[in-house]
């Protein structure tokens, strides 16, 4: 009798906020490797922005949770903020590893231009061993992708795959300068997500 695995796919990201773009890409990686969840990973202090001011981790934590709510298949995890120090996805994929067991397949989930520096991951092959990688196409890094695809080798070719998801052109940056510039966000994140905003003074 074959074993029945679990599939999994994680999400993570700064979330700040997150926005539909976030949202969109991981319900179609759901649909399209037919994962049993998907695992929300708000990132405590990211690496690759320890220059940049980012807003309290509970706050991108509580938008997260909200943004997700309605949909069944989508969760939100606090370990990253849990914690102490900087967030590797190395320590946070051994985790889960540890914490659902071998019959689990993970799916890490990434916009094609967070992919670009994967070689300079911390222990990147090992990560690559335990997860495989989807890279949703976000305008332009098309090819990108693909040279870091052949950095890899055959690792790379069993392990990061290819999503053409629609090609939002949304990003956090750009809704944190809406917001501080008076334009409307309304549509590019969920309702609540929205209304958390104002009601907290975010971005101001
Ligand atoms: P910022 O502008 O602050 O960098 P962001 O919009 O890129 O924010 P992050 O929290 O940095 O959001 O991204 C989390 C993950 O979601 C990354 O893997 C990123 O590539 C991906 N992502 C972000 N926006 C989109 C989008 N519009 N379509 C697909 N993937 C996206
Ligand atoms: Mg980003």
């Amino acid at each position: 009798m074959s074993e029945i695995r679990r599939k999994i796919g994680i999400m993570g990201g700064t979330f700040d906020p997150i926005h539909i773009g976030h949202l969109v890409t991981a319900e179609a990686v759901r649909i399209e490797y037919s994962l049993d969840k998907v695992i929300f990973i708000p990132a405590a202090n990211p690496p690759h922005k320890q220059e940049l001011q980012v807003t309290p981790a509970i706050h991108r934590y509580i938008m997260t949770i909200m943004a997700t709510y309605s949909n069944p298949y989508f969760y939100v995890s606090d370990i990253e903020l849990a914690r102490p120090g900087l967030s590797y996805t190395i320590d946070t994929v051994s985790h889960l590893v540890n914490q659902f067991g071998a019959q689990t397949d993970f799916y890490f989930i990434t916009g094609a231009d967070a992919i670009q520096d994967l070689p300079t991951w911390e222990k990147v092959d090992q990560l690559l061993e335990m997860c495989h990688f989807i890279a949703a196409t976000r305008p332009g890094c098309i090819s990108t992708l693909d040279n870091v695809i052949k950095h890899f080798g055959l690792q790379g070719r069993r392990r990061i795959h290819r999503l053409a998801t629609p090609e939002l052109e949304i990003s956090s940056t750009d809704i944190r300068e809406r917001v501080k510039t008076g334009r409307s966000i309304k549509y590019i994140v969920p309702e609540s997500v929205e209304s958390y905003i104002f009601k907290e003074g975010l971005y101001r």
